[in-house]
């Protein structure tokens, strides 16, 4: 949904930055407008699966909360459901609100969890298997729940940082936690796993369910999706893809 005042600014109105908002402007527009123009004026992706947590300001993420809940309120009144005498809808808009900026798309919303690093002292450079990691997220076309589990290898160097095993899970969760496609995810994951461990190997292995391929669609109950994305070593190595993808097979037994 679209707000309908004020109107964007196009792209070349920006570039002169003439019709860029100070913040005293902005303060009087909805929080998600004022959060726009700033994604816009630092030329700035807000893509579903984008963080766009550095341009929240402090109290804006309850406002945004409330503007949802409106929005989402007018969706059940477009859908003809009756929330005034339903007390089981009655609440709804407010409770979806929170879902989407508290919880299943708080990825979004809120910074990288903190994750301390540590020297590879002892110079690991044995292959390490973090998983399974349990991945609930929504496709981005439907909003359905995707769930599903992911398996992370990592061949570390002398130069690697190590994470703590538990933050794995963390980054993948914070990650996963935004409309996604599969193949996206997964990609963001490798990237922000490279730049922090910097091993010389990674891989990343995705098995999920499509919550779209079910409610919907051609309601196929069965059917998984499963990615990867194999990096450095991973792709040069072809025994070191197999001992990770023998291991996993494994586990998945
Ligand atoms: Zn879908």
């Amino acid at each position: 949904m679209k707000p309908e005042t004020p109107p964007m600014p196009t792209l070349s109105a920006l570039d002169s930055r003439t019709t860029f908002k100070d913040e005293e402007e902005l303060a009087q527009l909805s929080a998600s407008q004022r959060i726009r123009y700033r994604l816009v004026g630092a030329d700035c992706r807000y893509h579903a699966n984008d963080n766009i947590s550095a341009y929240i300001k402090e109290g804006e993420l309850e406002e945004l909360k409330a503007e949802v809940q409106a929005k989402l309120q007018e969706v059940l009144e477009a859908l003809v459901i009756d929330t005034d005498s339903d007390h089981n809808t009655h609440d709804t808009a407010r409770r979806v609100a929170k879902m989407f900026l508290t919880e299943i798309f708080r990825g979004r919303y809120t910074p990288m969890p903190e994750v301390t690093e540590f020297p590879n002292i002892t110079r690991l450079n044995e292959l390490m298997i973090v998983g399974p990691v349990t991945v609930r997220s929504a496709c981005s076309h439907h909003l359905c729940p995707i769930m599903g589990r992911v398996w992370i290898g990592i061949l570390p160097n002398e130069h690697s940082n190590l994470i703590g095993l538990s933050k794995y899970a963390r980054i993948c969760e914070w990650i996963m936690s935004r409309p996604q496609i599969q193949e996206e995810a997964v990609t963001m994951l490798a990237n922000e796993l490279q730049g922090r461990v910097k091993p010389d190997g990674l891989a990343i292995v995705m098995e999920a369910d499509h919550f779209c391929m079910r409610w919907r669609g051609v309601k196929d109950t069965g059917a998984k999706m499963i990615n990867s994305v194999m990096r450095g070593s991973f792709l040069k190595d072809a025994n070191l893809r197999r001992e990770f993808l023998s291991l996993l097979d494994r586990q998945k037994a």
